[in-house]
């Protein structure tokens, strides 16, 4: 076993928006070195930093829109998400909580800040995945996996703090998501002085987004807070020390290591599957949903 190296420290891009409710740093597919083969099955990413929204009368979000080919993981660490889709499916994404929503052969769905949350405005944090789904079940059924805080396993690390697993496994205790392919997904909630230790298949993709504070990795390079950190296709271990409390987004991912043909909302294997995608969505195979 040798260490993981660090690749690059990515600082994020200037945010946008996503609809009028996510204000969203993009790192996958648009930051430097991060497109969708190199953090494969990981095929966006988009963080919305800690952002003061002002109350609203009318949730602020994005209206009904379609998925194809993947999954969209959505993790809240401060406000609430509220969706809807054309299954009839819905629910609230509160503070802590995931969302994994296995869009597979086609929802449309919508996403907006829960109507209470947005009537007081307030301080909106969050994180949204796309995970790529391998050729075999991209035209599966919808899935929906609504993952409670309390529902993840925590992993104890007396003083330096915990790892909370969402999919996946750390040091034999495993995270309640389901998943088609080989993916951990945690969150290492560390205490100032604290450090956390980690280990994955070199060849896995791996990265993580410090959502709180800042930290050290293997001693020696810093990731200030909203910095997302790139590690080497080479190595197994890394080890993350908080100079103060922390919070660190930890992804890694077997490749699918398919072709990856990808338009808008889409993420298909050739372009005659995103074609027929658009096919299916304006010959209303997706189902309805109404605005
Ligand atoms: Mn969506």
């Amino acid at each position: 076993m040798s260490t993981k190296k660090v690749e690059i420290v990515v600082q994020p891009k200037p945010a946008h928006y996503v609809g009028d409710g996510f204000r969203v740093h993009n790192f996958i597919p648009s930051a430097y070195r991060l497109d969708m083969e190199r953090m494969d099955p990981f095929i966006m990413l988009d963080y919305n930093s800690k952002f003061h929204f002002n109350a609203s009368e009318t949730p602020k979000g994005v209206g009904v829109h379609p998925h194809r080919g993947f999954e969209t993981v959505t993790i809240a660490y401060q406000g609430k998400v509220e969706h809807h889709d054309s299954a009839g499916g819905g629910g609230i994404i509160g503070e802590g909580d995931v969302q994994w929503m296995t869009a597979a052969g086609g929802v449309l769905h919508k996403e907006y800040h829960e109507s209470e949350w947005s009537k007081k405005g307030g301080i909106f944090q969050m994180v949204q995945l796309w995970v790529n789904l391998p050729a075999k079940v991209k035209m599966s059924a919808p899935k929906y996996q609504a993952i409670a805080n309390a529902d993840m396993t925590q992993h104890h690390l007396g003083a330096n703090g915990f790892i909370e697993i969402i999919a996946g496994d750390y040091k034999g205790d495993k995270g309640p998501a389901f998943t088609f392919s080989p993916i951990n997904m945690m969150n290492a909630k560390l205490k100032k002085g604290g450090k956390a230790d980690f280990q994955f298949p070199a060849h896995y993709n791996t990265a993580a987004l410090v959502i709180e504070g800042s930290i050290i990795v293997n001693g020696e390079e810093t990731a200030p807070t909203d910095h997302f950190v790139l590690f080497e296709n080479e190595g197994e271990n890394f080890i993350i020390e908080a100079p103060e409390d922390a919070v660190v987004l930890i992804i890694s991912g077997e490749p699918i290591n398919e072709p990856i043909y990808s338009h808008g909302p889409f993420v298909m294997n050739s372009r005659e599957e995103i074609m027929q995608a658009f096919t299916d969505f304006n010959t209303g195979k997706f189902g309805y949903l109404e605005d």
